[in-house]
């Protein structure tokens, strides 16, 4: 197993020169990643392409264009972000001030997913940069074009003393475990979650986890059918169902159930053609190996829409299945695929009692016109985050820290969240040498002693 001391010393080096820590360092760092991004697109494009089979449309607008913006918000906020805050001072501190600064961690590890090669583990990096700490990139092995040519814009436009990139699989995260970073930025899988919080345990180094799970999707009696089934159509089979947070499964009111699953087949003619593995635009899935085990859910339940495959391409048409209980194969763990199974439901009470008996979800939606069920559902349900009425766009609002919580993650980034994330809050009291108050002293007796 290779090992990845010395690139870590050699990082720790760089950081104590404290150049990472000037703000002007870091506009320009971020300056250097978006004209490197802007020239690199069309290469990413066409990287995404052979990887995931993901669209131009698909490689810009949730890839490309989402980190372009990030590092349009981060550069315009960063200096404000950046500065030292005063905060309140209570009385009986009379004479001093009080400061958070926020300050880099350091060096730090970023381990990214497959599913958005390029987004997951360029958006972290934006907040790492911002927030004035070097970095250590570990992209997805299953997205090999794609994780190369990151490494290759990195390498042109960064010395590895301050960003590089570190291409592998499994063994390449575990020998970079064993390193000393000091914070480690992981999005993946629950199971890795936990190995990779158990690797940093051992040097104590603070973690964000981005993990996934199962994100239930609700449509009450009086949701906008012909609005949630498009909303939903989207977000579920956009990247072929490869979206942490697509809603994994659905919860239909029995009295629209009927109206609103054949608006849902009607969306998906709609969105992906009347032969949507015809559709040289639609996503594969990633590899065989995850094709197998989407494929195996195909006979749960009734097939309502889809259930066609492309072997040989790794293509799953859009599916919906009904006629499933809790029982199925496909209701155990996050699916992870363009396969939405279906759920009957009556009283909102009795699915979010079975909501919360299963881990709390990285994402819920719930389409509902009533107040008084948004509110219940919000009020009765942890969740990391998520819609009312839409599907996945809360992700891209710079404004919203995105996160798990539970077993979905721990920790948030994007916009603020992301700068906050990597930095830590240095919380300083300013005292004043012009007078002693003798309070706090056990031989208090004098009251108020000049020096
Ligand atoms: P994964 O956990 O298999 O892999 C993620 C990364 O961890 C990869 O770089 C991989 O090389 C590395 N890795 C794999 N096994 C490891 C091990 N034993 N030790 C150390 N490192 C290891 O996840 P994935 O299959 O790439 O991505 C899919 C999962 O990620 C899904 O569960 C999905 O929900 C989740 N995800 C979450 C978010 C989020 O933002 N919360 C975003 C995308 C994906």
């Amino acid at each position: 197993m290779e090992s990845y001391g010395l690139l870590v010393e050699k990082q720790r080096d760089f950081f104590h020169t404290d150049q990472t820590k000037e703000i002007s360092f870091r506009i320009q760092a971020l300056e250097t990643l978006r004209k490197a991004i802007k020239n690199g697109e069309q290469e990413l494009i066409e990287s995404l392409k052979q990887d995931l089979n993901k669209s131009e449309f698909d490689a810009y607008s949730t890839e490309i264009g989402i980190v372009l913006e990030e590092i349009r918000f981060t550069l315009k906020h960063l200096s404000k972000w950046a500065k030292p805050r005063r905060v309140k001072t209570p009385v009986t501190h009379i004479g001093s001030k009080s400061y958070i600064f926020p300050e880099p961690y350091g060096v730090t590890l970023i381990i990214a997913p497959w599913n958005y090669p390029f987004q997951l583990a360029i958006a972290p990096l934006i907040g790492a940069i911002a927030a004035g700490n070097c970095a250590v990139l570990k992209p997805s092995e299953l997205t090999p074009k794609t994780s190369n040519l990151m490494a290759k814009l990195l390498k042109e436009n960064f010395p590895e003393e301050f960003i590089t990139v570190i291409e592998g699989g499994v063994e390449t995260s575990e020998a970079l475990l064993k390193e000393k970073f000091d914070y480690i930025f992981f999005t993946g899988s629950v199971p890795v979650g936990k190995i990779i919080m158990e690797a940093a345990s051992k040097h104590l180094t603070p973690v964000t986890l981005e993990l996934g799970g199962k994100s239930p999707c609700i449509v009450h009696e009086d949701a906008n059918i012909r609005i949630a089934a498009k909303r939903i159509a989207w977000g579920k089979f956009m990247n072929a169902g490869q979206t942490c947070i697509a809603p994994d499964y659905l919860f239909v009111h029995q009295n629209i159930k009927d109206e609103f699953l054949s608006q849902l087949k009607a969306t998906v003619a709609e969105l992906y053609g009347d032969s949507p593995l015809e559709n040289e635009n639609f996503t594969k899935i990633v590899s065989e190996r995850h094709f197998n085990r989407l494929q195996s859910f195909l006979n749960n339940g009734t097939v309502f829409v889809g259930g066609g495959s492309l072997p040989e391409q790794l293509k799953i048409e859009p599916t919906v299945l009904t006629d499933i209980s809790w029982d199925d194969a496909v209701m155990e763990d996050e699916i992870f695929g363009p396969i939405l199974p279906v759920l009957e439901y009556n009283n909102m009470g009795e699915i979010i009692d079975e909501i919360n008996k299963h881990p709390k979800p990285l994402a819920l939606y719930l389409f509902t016109e009533s107040e008084l069920v948004q509110s219940s559902v919000l009020n009765r349900v942890s969740f990391g985050g998520g819609c009312i009425n839409d599907t996945v766009y809360h992700i891209t609002s710079p404004y919203l820290p995105f996160g798990g919580v539970g077993s979905s993650g721990t920790g948030a980034y994007h916009g603020k969240g992301s700068f906050d994330t990597f930095s830590h809050e240095k919380s300083v009291l300013k005292q004043t040498t012009l007078f002693d108050i003798p309070l706090r002293y056990p031989n208090f007796k004098d009251g108020l002693k000049y020096i």
